[in-house]
């Protein structure tokens, strides 16, 4: 579903990604763990093309791009490839001016063009999905930390992505809302959906993951089954990094 070869990033002098190579297969679930700055977020913003890569390639689903320093991205390469992808951002970022149902219905009307009955219809199913459908009419500011981010997961599963991508989803959340949040993931990786998961919560990466990847300074150091990483590895940076976290 997703393959990444020798992907590189800079912003101007730092080299943030220094040549990731990743599979991600159509179904699984991909935990991206490691230390703050290594490059998780960079990486999944490249992922729907919010960076653009400098090198390297990239395909999701049946779309591919390679990039190249001095040629630019026009949009009509950027967005079949962003269309494929859905993404929660940690900070929710739901619009405060329109109500729950709204926000899942937003991108539906604008961006693919489906009737307001339709996509009310949607947002409905989805709602319901993410146990809030007697939520619909309610403005973010009238819900929790925890509902807001499952109306966050349910905005981006109205466009019907190939591949949802989550940034540490839960770290801005008191801890008794986190459960209900990775709840709503469990179900969905269980459902068959193609997940890419930063986050902190290693008992999710444990108990979800089907390939947990650790980053450290821009490059894949370790990846394999939850087992493989946070049992059987012998590598320096990710031991010091899982003690850290108490994960080990
Ligand atoms: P992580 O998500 O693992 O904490 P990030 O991908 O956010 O790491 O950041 C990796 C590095 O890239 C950090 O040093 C950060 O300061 C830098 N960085 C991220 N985005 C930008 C940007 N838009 N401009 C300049 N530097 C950035
Ligand atoms: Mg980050």
């Amino acid at each position: 579903m997703i393959t990444i070869e020798h992907l590189h990033k800079s912003f101007k002098d730092l080299e943030v990604l220094k040549g990731i190579d990743l599979t991600i297969a159509k179904g699984k679930t991909a935990v991206i763990i490691g230390p703050s700055g290594s490059g998780k977020t960079t990486l999944l913003r490249c992922l729907n093309l919010l960076e653009t890569p400098d090198k390297g390639f990239l395909s999701i689903g049946d779309k591919k791009i390679n990039f190249h320093e001095k040629n630019r991205l026009k949009l009509q390469e950027v967005m079949p490839i962003r269309r494929q992808t859905g993404m929660v951002f940690q900070g929710y970022n739901l619009f405060p001016h329109l109500t729950a149902m709204e926000n899942i219905m937003e991108g539906q009307t604008t961006v693919l063009k489906r009737s307001k009955t339709e996509a009310r219809q949607k947002a409905l199913g989805l709602l319901e999905k993410v146990g809030l459908k007697d939520r619909g009419e309610m403005y973010p500011h009238q819900l929790s930390g925890g509902q807001q981010q499952r109306i966050g997961i349910a905005r981006a599963m109205a466009m019907d992505p190939q591949v949802l991508l989550f940034d540490e989803p839960t770290s801005a959340l008191d801890p008794e809302l986190v459960g209900e949040v990775l709840k709503v993931m469990k179900d969905l990786a269980n459902e068959g959906m193609t997940m890419v998961v930063v986050t902190h919560e290693m008992q999710f990466a444990r108990d979800v993951a089907d390939q947990v990847i650790f980053m450290d300074h821009g490059i894949v150091v370790e990846k394999g089954t939850p087992e493989e990483v946070f049992n059987h590895s012998d590598n320096p940076r990710l031991l010091q990094f899982l003690n850290k976290v108490n994960a080990r």
